[in-house]
């Protein structure tokens, strides 16, 4: 039953994109009615503090729910929705659905934990993402701080100016920004002088192979250590074992995300995890 449970999802997903058949560019032409009938939905991976055991937040992920083809992996959609231009509509909806989801949330109990949306670069380029995030808090009657933006990167960067640019204005709304999947791709180390993030999410490739593999180990220590200096605070991604969270604990990094502590929730599993949490 993939539709209610967050977690067995992936394997569904896993296979699909193994299978040569699968059909990937047909997605594209079925992005806008896919749209209108509700077909994207977002789960919330929980992020966590292992030395409190608090949670610190949750990152909206999203899925989209195919009539025929199952759960389809954002894995696969999100490259094809950039080429086709539709990541800005189904941006906008993945903020406001978002903005809506905390209202409801707050509205049904206390809910106090930011909430991250991911912003791909190219998303930054074709659209206003700081205007689109103001107006969405306004209309949904949220303060800044509920909202948080991971920005990943995929695609080289021409518009170095753009991003740096959006993420001073988030930050002077008061909205936080991470830099996501750090160490992969392009995200480099002249982008943490440059852009100012607030937070670096090591790239779960790197956490995969610890505390055995010493060059993965020494890669995420150093990681820790050159937040700590430039004053970035840095969550962990990917952690699936108790032996990998031990380790990036004993390197001070307290805070992390992965299968270990939760797989991405339906929002209806939101507050029971959060209620579990803070019970203990
Ligand atoms: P991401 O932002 O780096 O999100 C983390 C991905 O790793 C998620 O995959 C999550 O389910 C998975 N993950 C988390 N913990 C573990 C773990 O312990 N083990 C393993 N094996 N995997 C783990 P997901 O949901 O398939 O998303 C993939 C990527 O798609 C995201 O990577 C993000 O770059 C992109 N994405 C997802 N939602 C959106 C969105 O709304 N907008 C944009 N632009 N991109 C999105
Ligand atoms: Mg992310
Ligand atoms: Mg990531
Ligand atoms: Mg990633």
């Amino acid at each position: 039953n993939v539709k209610s449970t967050g977690g067995n999802a992936s394997l569904i997903y896993d296979e699909k994109m193994a299978d040569p058949a699968f059909e990937y560019f047909a997605l594209q032409g079925e992005f806008r009615k896919a749209l209108i009938q509700n077909q994207f939905i977002l789960h919330y991976q929980p992020k966590v503090n292992i030395e409190t055991g608090e949670v610190i937040g949750v990152e909206a992920l999203v899925r989209w729910n195919h009539p025929t083809k199952g759960l389809i992996s954002p894995a696969i959609f999100i490259p094809l929705a950039e080429e086709s231009g539709f990541i800005m509509e189904l941006g906008a909806w993945v903020i406001e659905e978002t903005c809506r989801q905390i209202r409801a949330w707050k509205e049904a109990g206390p809910f106090n934990i930011r909430v991250a949306v991911n912003v791909s670069v190219r998303q930054f380029i074709q659209q206003d993402v700081v205007i689109l995030v103001k107006e969405t808090l306004k209309k949904e009657g949220l303060p800044p701080n509920c909202l948080e933006i991971e920005i990943t990167e995929s695609v080289f960067v021409k518009h170095e100016n753009i991003i740096q640019d959006a993420i001073a204005n988030l930050q002077d709304i008061g909205i936080r920004v991470s830099i996501d999947d750090f160490g992969t791709g392009y995200a480099s180390l002249s982008y943490l002088k440059q852009f100012r993030a607030n937070t670096i999410k090591i790239d779960r490739s790197f956490i995969r192979s610890l505390p055995e593999m010493k060059d993965d180990a020494a890669i995420v220590s150093a990681v820790i250590t050159l937040a700590r200096k430039l004053n970035m605070d840095v969550v962990a991604e990917g952690v699936e074992t108790k032996e990998q969270a031990e380790f990036l604990l004993g390197k001070g990094c307290s805070d992390v995300q992965g299968f270990y502590y939760s797989k991405p929730l339906p929002a209806e599993e939101v507050p029971k995890f959060l209620e579990k949490k803070s019970g203990k």
